[in-house]
């Protein structure tokens, strides 16, 4: 493992703190990691239109694209219930970039599980050619 977990959880236990979230109550935290150990947290970010909500996972990847990283080697979601598992559409954004472990923690991280993204999506959509 080319990074640590407990890096990955101390982002996200950080970022989630600063989750917006007036409607649901809430709080997301996720920390992406690039192949060369670059951490990027993520928290959700919710709206008075609801679909406009923004979740953790995607705003990691916003944020290392907007800094040209496209290779992830993982993911950690953390979010106080059993599993906080990404949503379909995390899942779908997360594949165009590539296969990656995502570790979901429940709480403030005590009970970690692992995935690989190409089991919570299988048979995904891609048409980027260079895609891995
Ligand atoms: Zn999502």
């Amino acid at each position: 493992m080319a990074f640590s977990l407990e890096k990955l959880k101390t982002s996200a236990k950080a970022v989630r703190e600063r989750a917006y979230v007036p409607y649901s109550h809430f709080p997301v935290g996720a920390a992406l990691v690039s192949l060369d150990g670059q951490i990027f947290p993520g928290c959700n970010v919710e709206n008075a239109s609801y679909p406009l909500g923004l979740c953790a996972e995607r705003a990691c990847v916003s944020q290392a694209v907007a800094v040209g990283v496209r290779k992830f080697a993982a993911v950690l979601i953390m979010g106080d219930t059993e599993r906080p598992m990404p949503c379909g559409g995390c899942r779908q954004v997360l594949s165009e970039f590539g296969d990656l472990q995502v570790f979901v923690a429940s709480g403030d991280g005590d009970d970690v599980k692992s995935y690989w993204l190409h089991d919570l999506l299988p048979e995904s959509f891609h048409l980027a050619p260079d895609r891995e």
